[in-house]
Order: C-alpha cells, then structure tokens, then sequence
C-alpha cells in the first residue's frame, strides 16, 4: 500500500473508532488548558486532573498564579513531578500572559513558545484544542511510538516527525490525528504489549518493530 493511502486510510478507520476525540484533561479556558498541558510533561493526565482543580480554585487567572508564592504553588502540583521547575515555569508564564497579552492566552505559536515552559508541543495542542488553530500534528511519545510502528515514519525526532506527518495529512486533520493516535496509544497499541489482534488498524499496519 502507499504511503499516503495508508495514512489516508489511517486517518478513516480512526476516526471511526474516535470520532469524538478530545484531551482527557480536564479544562475549562485556554489559560487552564495550557497550565495542564505543561503539567502534563513527564505525567498521565489522570493525575494533572487531580492536582488542577485545586490549582484553578486557588488560582484562576493568569494574574492569580502570578503573585501566587513558589512555596504554595509548589506544594499544590508536587505529585504531577519536576515541580520545582514547572511551578516556575507557570508563574513566570502567568506574569507574561497577564502583563503583555491582557490576561489571555495568545493565539499565535510563536507568541506561545516565548512563554517559559511552553514548548512546540505544548502551543500545539493550545492552539488546536482551545481555539481550532490547526498549528500542526503534535508529536508526544504515543504518537511517535503509534508512527513509526504504522510505517509512517522512520524518523526518531518528534519536530521531524511532525513535519513529515503534515505533509503527508491535509491541514484540517493535523488537531485530530493527534488526539486519536494518543488515545489509540494508551488503550490499544502500547508500548509494551500492544493488541494487534483486536486493533481497527491491523489490516493497513505493517507491526513495524512489533
Ligand atoms: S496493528 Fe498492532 S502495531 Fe499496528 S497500530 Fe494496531 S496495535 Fe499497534
């Protein structure tokens, strides 16, 4: 099968099997979305979405998390991991989106990866999920992983990798794709003992490295 047919044909049966993909962290403004995102890093999002409500409580806004105290950040997003360095991170990124963009999170990327803590990835999934903005496909180790093994890519680097996604996918596919690889990732092809046997996927998937 062809490359691009086979990535089309991806994208089809996925989609059947998604068709209502979403983050599964919880939300409820691009602000909240992106503070989640960055604690996502290095974490599951069962247990960002156990920290954050107490952190948006707290916290709200941008402006809020701002003048919030290292100590009491710190100690509210512990469990997420390298807290020390995200709460940081959120704060020093409250300050920016309250002081230069009026408390709202910008909808441009590069305005996003200017904000400390906030990566490539990070601003993609701001972008797409929160505000629609087809940004790109975003690369994190689900989705890597589900690529290689779906013979869609060779490439170890998830920027390159993203890139080659893009052009083999139209645009309005890029937000999607993502979201339902990730979800496909954690429910059926795994890491460790993926489950050909009952994969939508099996009959298109060359089990590269399975
Ligand atoms: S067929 Fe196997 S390797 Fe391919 S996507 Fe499905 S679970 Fe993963």
């Amino acid at each position: 099968m062809k490359l691009d047919t086979r990535a089309a044909t991806v994208v089809e049966l996925l989609t059947g099997e998604y068709p209502d993909a979403a983050t599964e962290l919880d939300y409820g403004s691009p602000w909240q979305l992106l503070v989640a995102t960055v604690l996502s890093a290095q974490c599951t999002d069962v247990r960002v979405n156990k920290v954050t409500p107490e952190l948006f409580a707290r916290w709200p806004h941008p402006e809020d998390l701002a003048s919030a105290s290292q100590d009491d950040v710190e100690s509210v997003i512990r469990s997420t991991g390298m807290f020390r360095q995200k709460a940081s991170s959120l704060r020093s990124a409250a300050g920016i989106v309250a002081s230069d963009h009026g408390g709202r999170v910008p909808e441009d990327l590069d305005a996003l990866v200017a904000l400390p803590g906030v990566g490539r990835k990070t601003a993609k999934v701001v972008l797409g999920e929160a505000f629609g903005i087809a940004a790109g496909v975003t690369v994190d180790t689900h989705v890597r992983r589900l690529a290689r093994r779906l013979g869609l890519t060779r490439l170890e680097d998830p920027e390159k990798i993203a890139a080659e996604l893009e052009s083999l996918l139209p645009q309005d596919e890029w937000i999607k794709l993502s979201t339902r690889l990730i979800l496909h990732g954690r429910r059926v092809c795994s890491a460790r003992s993926p489950r050909c046997s009952e994969c939508v996927l099996a009959e298109v998937c060359p089990k590269i490295g399975i």
